[in-house]
């Protein structure tokens, strides 16, 4: 595919995913504005991350840490804002800090206190999200939400911006079957926010929804979705 063919392709679908979350926002009265898309490059190469980005997707997601910093020295002319959104080990934690705008996959309060200790050392304060198991399936990461409900004190008294929730819901068909896991983290956010003595945007956001169930996400409340598949499907060698 020439460059030009790269795009027509790639402004298609996001319009088409932008339609769709425009559609899902009218359905329970959200403004679109309140809605991120983070296009999740996990499967394409530079090349295809730079022409999203080019045609103004701007907040870009990875899985991988050694990805992500493939990826971002590689479109490093570009302002790109970097998620994490899969697993972090703690010893990549250094690395992977200066290069992420937020990590959304903080599932522990280990990893969370590395996270402090190294933004500590940069005289940063790193942004993140607490990913939450709310489908509780045993292979996930995440905490639970009673362990997390009980971790307050470890949570407040680290410095580090926790700007709100992270979940995957079970895969499956019938995007519907997602729907009680995004309500378990919108319910857990919300609980969380009146228990907890926190600033206004502490805890402010749920990253939730993918390609097969963003668009009952939106209707759930979330503020950022992240989706590979279907703007990137079939891409994967471009
Ligand atoms: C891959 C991935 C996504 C995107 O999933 P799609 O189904 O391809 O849209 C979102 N979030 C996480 C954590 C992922 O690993």
């Amino acid at each position: 595919m020439t460059d030009n063919e790269l795009r027509i392709v790639l402004a298609a679908r996001l319009a088409s995913v932008h339609a769709r979350i425009d559609v899902a926002c009218a359905r329970v009265n959200r403004n679109p504005a309140g809605v991120t898309l983070v296009a999740v490059t996990k499967t394409v190469t530079p090349r295809v991350a730079k022409s999203a980005a080019e045609l103004g997707v701007l907040d870009l997601g990875e899985s991988r840490p050694q990805e992500l910093w493939r990826k971002a020295e590689a479109l490093n002319d570009l302002p790109i804002r970097w998620h994490l959104v899969g697993h972090l080990q703690r010893n990549k934690v250094e690395r992977a800090l200066p290069l992420v705008h937020l990590i959304h996959s903080v599932d522990s309060l280990r990893l969370l206190q590395t996270i402090a200790d190294e933004g500590r050392k940069r005289n940063i304060r790193p942004r993140v999200l607490l990913q939450v198991n709310a489908s509780h399936e045993e292979q996930k990461h995440g905490f639970d939400e009673d362990e997390l409900a009980r971790a307050e004190p470890e949570v407040t008294g680290t410095p580090v911006d926790v700007l709100g929730l992270m979940t995957m819901a079970a895969y499956s068909e019938d995007s519907e079957l997602a729907r009680p896991a995004f309500v378990v983290l919108r319910k857990l956010r919300d609980r969380l926010r009146s228990e907890w003595s926190l600033t206004s945007t502490q805890l402010e956001h749920l990253s939730m929804g993918m390609s097969g169930d963003f668009e009952v996400a939106v209707e759930e409340g979330a503020t950022i979705v992240r989706i590979g598949t279907t703007l990137f499907e079939g891409l994967e060698n471009e």
